[in-house]
């Protein structure tokens, strides 16, 4: 659709990909783990990263302090990090 109307793509994310117990932090991949890298290889995009479904980034996000400010050594923290490093890249603008 952003193709038809001529709007750049950068990358897909592929968003609540994997569910982070609260109680013992395992990882389930609820929605299958393929689902968006695999749409980005059949249509020539990149695939930036994951972002887990955690409850502490809805926390964070409803109190108005981003997980990557709320708890920046935390993985989510490094899902969101990684994929904005992605985008600098792709940008051509990291380091700046
Ligand atoms: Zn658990």
């Amino acid at each position: 659709m952003f193709r038809k109307v001529d709007v750049p793509i950068l990358g897909m994310v592929q968003n609540m990909s994997v569910f982070v117990c609260p109680n013992c932090n395992h990882n389930t991949h609820i929605f299958g783990s393929e689902g968006v890298p695999l749409e980005c290889r059949k249509h020539g995009i990149d695939f930036l990263g994951d972002v887990p479904l955690h409850a502490s980034i809805c926390r964070d996000a409803d109190r108005g302090k981003p997980t990557v400010i709320a708890e920046p050594h935390s993985p989510r923290s490094k899902a969101f990090n990684d994929i904005a490093e992605r985008l600098l890249l792709k940008l051509d603008i990291a380091g700046n």
